[in-house]
């Protein structure tokens, strides 16, 4: 499942807002606050797009957009009362995918939310949806929105993982897929290998490891963060 979040202060759209994405099949995160909407989408790796209000009562939306653009290519919409507004968000070269002016269709906003992320990750919507995106042609994953330089083998390990999240796989399993001659080497150069990945999953976000080890068994990836 897919997470949206929602910038918007004024509670009556909100909450139609987040009414028509969640019957969509989203995951809805709300705040009337930018700066708590940049936290969590530090936090939060399974969002996959902002909905954003220009005017807000601690900023507007356009220095939100503007941070979320220093660490972020996640689309953003933008949600507009005015004409003036829409000219700021054409012209001034924000990074935003989309705008829809108020007042608006609620399903209209839903349906430009799919139309985006159709358009941004149109392969990659499965694995998207935990913070993974999978290039499997040019061998590489996106995690939060970065790609990682991955080894050959923190790649092909990272991609068993991917394959089914929640899974426990153990030491053995991921060797079986990973290695050629799996018989040839020891179990702990899979631990090896899931400790480089760690340090650099972590290294994108400091406050969140999508990656479960369990003892005496093996390890999984999760499907969503774990409560901070
Ligand atoms: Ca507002």
């Amino acid at each position: 499942m897919r997470t949206i979040l929602l910038i918007e202060d004024e509670t009556a759209i909100a909450d139609a807002a987040g009414y028509a994405l969640e019957t969509e099949g989203f995951r809805v995160l709300r705040t009337a606050l930018g700066q708590e909407g940049l936290a969590l989408l530090q936090s939060d790796p399974t969002i996959a797009l902002v909905v954003l209000d220009i005017g807000l009562p601690d900023g507007n939306g356009f220095d939100v957009c503007r941070a979320i653009r220093r660490f972020s290519e996640l689309p953003v919409l933008f949600l507009t009362a005015r004409s003036d507004e829409v000219d700021r968000i054409v012209g001034l070269e924000l990074g935003a995918d989309d705008y829809v002016t108020k007042p608006f269709s609620p399903r209209e906003l839903a349906a430009r939310v799919k139309a985006i992320l159709r358009r941004v990750q149109p392969a990659a919507e499965e694995s998207a949806s935990n913070g993974f995106e999978l290039d499997e042609g040019r061998a590489r994953v996106r995690w939060c929105s970065q790609w990682l330089a991955l080894t050959r083998y923190e790649y092909l390990i990272l991609k068993v993982l991917i394959s089914q999240p929640e899974r426990i796989f153990s030491r053995a399993q991921i060797m079986d897929q990973v290695w050629q001659e799996p018989e040839a080497s020891l179990e702990r150069a899979v631990d090896t290998h899931i400790k480089s990945l760690r340090q650099k999953l972590r290294a994108v976000t400091p406050e969140y490891d999508p990656i479960t080890t369990h003892r005496g068994f093996g390890y999984s990836l999760a499907v969503r963060p774990r409560a901070p």
